[in-house]
């Protein structure tokens, strides 16, 4: 493997993950790739790290010289799963040569995979040959798809996301990953732009009942204010906040199934925040939910008796939404 020198991803990190009621050992890594083809997203930042004008062959050695600094800082016994992002999608074959997904498959085979891109990329004959190097028996998925469907609602993922594809898109994409012997995981954004804390409450609660027929895993991804976006472009003028961690808990109670959730960001004014006082206590409350699934840990949560619980029931008895025209 050629290795350049000098290259690193643009983030990894050790972790442990909840799968099958079991907790995983799990590293986590964000490769520097060629760039999100998309890249229009009214909340991403992500999509602005990327190697710009690079050949192929360049951005293979690049990404390669990333895999060897991986390799090297972790110890491939310290972990049992993987979690891949890039500045895109993964499965992107512009954004990320194929040589590097059989160097990847190989660098990881044995590992439980779990793969974010968008669902144009989801091919049965690009998972199948991906499964073939990774998979040496160890899981019955090898491979989980991950897709960031956001909301299962069209009009909002247009309006206030600008994501570009619709519902059925991931569906199909779904069953595409399905029938090549993938798992597949939805991410659902939580109060993307031009929502209500109740309307996006609504939102998220329709979404993960409209999800479970399609996806494995779901995890819930409260919205955060990220730099040089139009999301930020908003808040900065007063029209956005990012949720309140009590909403967070409200939908974790009430899920029907075993939702993830990660606040990033929480308790700051960037990210998913109550009013200060609590926010720590819950924050970590909901990682720990993540991890142990015990629906108690939330109820209990939500009884902490703090002032900005009547402030949250006023927001979503009062908050009313902005009309925006039809036409222009
Ligand atoms: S959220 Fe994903 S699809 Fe949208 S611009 Fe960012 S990287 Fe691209
Ligand atoms: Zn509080």
């Amino acid at each position: 493997m050629i290795s350049y020198t000098g290259e690193k991803p643009l983030a990894s990190w050790r972790g442990q993950e909840r799968y099958e009621n079991d907790l995983l050992d799990c590293l986590t890594v964000i490769f520097k790739s060629g760039g999100c083809a998309w890249s229009a997203c009214r909340m991403c930042s992500y999509r602005h790290e990327r190697y710009s004008g690079l050949s192929c062959d360049t951005l293979l050695d690049r990404l390669r010289g990333q895999l060897a600094w991986i390799i090297d800082q972790y110890k491939s016994e310290d972990y049992r799963m993987i979690k891949i992002f890039t500045s895109g999608s993964f499965f992107d074959p512009d954004e990320v040569p194929p040589a590097f997904l059989t160097d990847i498959a190989a660098a990881f085979r044995g590992k439980l995979v779990i793969a974010e891109t968008r669902p144009e990329y989801v091919t049965r004959q690009t998972l199948e040959q991906f499964i073939g190097g990774i998979d040496d028996g160890s899981w019955e998925i090898p491979l989980y798809c991950a897709m960031g469907l956001e909301t299962s609602n069209d009009l909002i993922r247009e309006k206030s996301i600008n994501k570009g594809f619709r519902f059925a898109d991931f569906a199909d994409a779904a069953h595409r990953a399905h029938a090549a012997g993938a798992g597949v995981k939805a991410y659902l954004l939580f109060k993307p732009l031009f929502l209500t804390e109740g309307e996006a409450m609504a939102d998220m609660q329709t979404s993960i009942q409209d999800v479970s027929g399609h996806a494995d895993l779901i995890s819930m991804n409260p919205c955060t204010v990220q730099r040089n976006t139009e999301l930020e472009f908003y808040w900065k003028r007063g029209a956005y906040r990012p949720p309140y961690l009590w909403s967070i808990l409200k939908i974790l109670e009430n899920a029907p199934v075993h939702i993830t959730c990660d606040p990033l960001g929480g308790g700051q004014k960037r990210g998913p925040h109550n009013c200060g006082k609590c926010d720590y206590d819950i924050v970590k409350g909901v990682r720990d939910y993540s991890l142990n699934a015990d629906r108690d840990l939330i109820g209990a949560l939500l009884d902490i008796d703090c002032g900005c619980r009547k402030e949250w029931e006023y927001v979503l008895a009062e908050e009313r939404p902005y009309c925006m025209p039809l036409t222009r």
